[in-house]
């Protein structure tokens, strides 16, 4: 931390929302005032990816910190669940009151029936990982994986031993030709690696993009494949026998780097093409152009993968399909070729101990765990009388909404949540602690497209009775008299320092200097000597790869009159993130259905219809808006919005909440719906 002549003091931060950049900042803090403490932040010029610029969801976060919504009293129920409807009460005495809860449950020994839900947040270590201490202590149950890439990434792991193999550096190589961009809505959920693109474009790099929306990067491609959702693993199919047929692939790379590698040959010898270009719904002139471009410059092209694609009942198997077009053409471990995919797995081995060191001080787990995508199931089997929630807003972002909340509202479910901001999931809620926010909080950020680190500097929070994760279960531990256990007397600054002591040196100094630190230099190419985390260090490819989810296609390509495959992106100015909307002049975009023109005119609806939606899942009226980026027989509802500003539907009333079969995380994109019109 530096002080200037002002007396202000300059500290570092790491952008709150979860997203792409992790956009790392020098925050202006006058300590002194009473309330708007952080002044103003600065994005970072010298940050090679995020290059000196914020997006504008989150410009003036200085506002969202102080916003008058926020919370900075703990709140405890006065009315009916369902509602916002609280009063304000102590934080010493909101905490008896838990304690006592704690002590009864612990009484009858059944600590395993207290349950702590919790997810990234902002992707800070400390604030994730800390409360673990507390639930271990007591032998209590937390919820384990996670709702975004974990398909994508066990999929890619059975092939590579690990799910990062390329950085997004890569799309700055002047050895980069051709760009894939497959299932990534760079335009508008990722802009630094769009700048990244279109520079890469200027300098005469060329573009495809593979997705199921017309995106705005899409106007921007050489070609552009409109294919239909869930169909990625068909498209690669045939164009695997095409670069097969033509001779175009890398027998050398397969024989010294691939095992089993003829297994994929034989899958893809005999195909229907035209039965599968239609399934597709691409035109072979624009399958043609994409193979004869990967073909023109293999060795020098580089996919950049989406989460969305694997969000998707088959997820984790359809983006090691897509790795399979790289790995035929020898496209891995080359400066300007590869795979761009989640790149935490590079931090891996350096944060392991130091997460072990946050969530048990020492020793081992004594936790017993429940998939969080099951959530609603899990309550609704009555096995819990208290839950946690925190760095997550489930009301919000979970699939089958309607069984999780009516769980959520089970009589004998005593709820506690730590926010910000009031919303969905406070509905549901007995308790609210006002939480900090993590730029008044010291941590570790691992971000999840950037393969590095950076620090939050905690300044200080104008509201006596917010408290970060940590130093809540660590107000609770004291309370339940755990207070002379060595695991609750570190400060959450001094877990921070210890965290940052065991880090190599180098890695040390850049933290204290520059507030980040990347593993890779804009030179740097991950595993250019070709040898993989796998047993033998050869890529792994182990039984049938590209037949599966035939009976979901089936149903998918043989849909009624009025039935739609839904998706549910994120909405343009609006983060899948537990933080407050800023942006209420988007609100009713969620409240509406998108179909393209063809469909509107096909089903006889008018825009601005109200439409019921519906499907086995649950029902909800919608207003009908056209979209031109949709496919014929796709839907589109954005996904939900974090706050309580409006009661507006929630697209994951619709969705299933059955796990990818991978990586166990959600098939968000696996939902079909029934559109009708609400005669007035
Ligand atoms: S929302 Fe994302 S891109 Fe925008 S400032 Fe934050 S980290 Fe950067």
């Amino acid at each position: 931390m530096k002080e200037n002549k002002n007396l202000k003091k300059i500290r570092f931060g790491t952008c709150t929302k979860d997203c792409y950049g992790s956009c790392v900042f020098t925050g202006v803090w006058n300590d002194k005032v009473p309330k708007h403490k952080l002044i103003n932040a600065h994005p970072l010029k010298t940050h090679p990816f995020t290059n000196g610029f914020f997006c504008p969801k989150l410009t003036q976060r200085q506002n969202l910190i102080y916003h008058q919504d926020r919370l900075k009293n703990p709140l405890i129920r006065n009315g009916p669940k369902l509602e916002n409807n609280f009063k304000p009460i102590s934080l010493n005495h909101v905490i008896s009151i838990i304690a006592e809860k704690i002590v009864e449950i612990k009484e009858k020994g059944n600590l395993t029936s207290i349950l702590g839900a919790f997810y990234s947040g902002n992707s800070g270590l400390i604030s994730k990982y800390a409360p673990l201490r507390f639930f271990n202590k007591l032998g209590a149950t937390i919820t384990n994986g996670g709702i975004c890439n974990e398909g994508g990434c066990a999929g890619l792991t059975r092939l590579f031993g690990t799910y990062s193999t390329t950085n997004p550096f890569q799309l700055k190589n002047p050895s980069t030709r051709l760009i894939v961009n497959w299932g990534s809505n760079l335009s508008e959920s990722n802009n630094h690696a769009y700048y990244l693109v279109k520079q890469a474009l200027k300098m005469g790099t060329k573009l495809v993009v593979v997705d199921s929306r017309r995106t705005r990067i899409a106007n921007k491609a050489h070609c552009f494949l409109h294919i239909m959702p869930s169909t990625e693993h068909l498209l690669v199919k045939i164009v695997l026998n095409e670069l097969i047929t033509c001779n175009v692939h890398d027998e050398k790379f397969l024989k010294n780097h691939v095992d089993n590698y003829s297994s994929l040959f034989r899958e893809v010898i005999n195909i229907d093409k035209k039965k599968l270009l239609e399934q597709i719904g691409i035109d072979s002139q624009t399958f043609q152009n994409f193979v004869e471009l990967l073909i023109k410059f293999k060795h020098h092209t580089l996919f950049n993968i989406g989460y969305g694609v694997q969000k998707d009942y088959y997820g984790g198997r359809i983006v090691k399909s897509i790795a399979f077009i790289q790995i035929l053409l020898g496209n891995i471990g080359k400066p300007g070729s590869g795979l761009i995919y989640s790149q935490s797995d590079f931090l891996n081995p350096l944060l392991q101990p130091l997460r072990r060191y946050i969530a048990y001080f020492s020793g081992e787990s004594k936790m017993k765990e429940i998939p969080i995508i099951k959530l609603g199931s899990s309550l609704s089997s009555g096995n819990y009388q208290v839950l946690f929630i925190y760095n997550f807003n489930p009301a919000s972002s979970l699939p089958n909404q309607n069984l999780l909340r009516s769980a959520l509202l089970k009589e004998d479910l005593f709820v506690v949540v730590i926010d910000m901001f009031l919303n969905e999931t406070t509905k549901f809620a007995d308790i609210v602690i006002p939480a900090k926010f993590d730029l008044e909080s010291f941590d570790l950020i691992s971000p999840y497209y950037m393969p590095g680190l950076s620090i939050n500097i905690g300044g200080p929070c104008p509201y006596e009775d917010c408290v970060s994760n940590y130093e809540f279960f660590q107000q609770l531990a004291w309370k339940l008299g755990f207070e002379n256990s060595v695991i609750f007397q570190e400060s959450e600054k001094t877990i921070f320092k210890n965290c940052i002591k065991m880090l190599p040196l180098e890695i040390q100094n850049h933290l204290h200097q520059e507030g980040y630190y990347l593993l890779f230099n804009n030179d740097d190419v991950p595993f250019n000597t070709l040898e993989f985390p796998t047993p033998n260090n050869r890529i792994q490819i182990i039984g049938t790869q590209l037949k599966f989810g035939e009976s979901e296609l089936k149903r998918k390509i043989n849909l009624k009159k009025n039935e739609f495959v839904l998706i549910s992106p994120s909405h343009l100015h609006f983060l899948h993130s537990q933080l407050w909307q800023l942006n209420s002049k988007y609100v009713n975009e969620f409240s509406k259905i998108y179909l393209s023109s063809k469909d509107i005119k096909r089903l006889n609806l008018e825009i601005g219809h109200e439409v019921l939606v519906s499907n086995e899942y649950g029902s909800e009226t919608y207003i009908l808006a056209e979209s031109p980026i949709l496919k014929h027989k796709t839907t589109l509802i954005y996904h939900g919005l974090s706050s309580s500003l409006k009661g507006s539907p929630n697209v994951n009333f619709f969705i299933p909440d059955k796990p990818e079969e991978l990586g166990f995380s959600g098939s968000y994109n696996s939902a079909i719906v029934k559109i009708k019109k609400i005669e007035s």
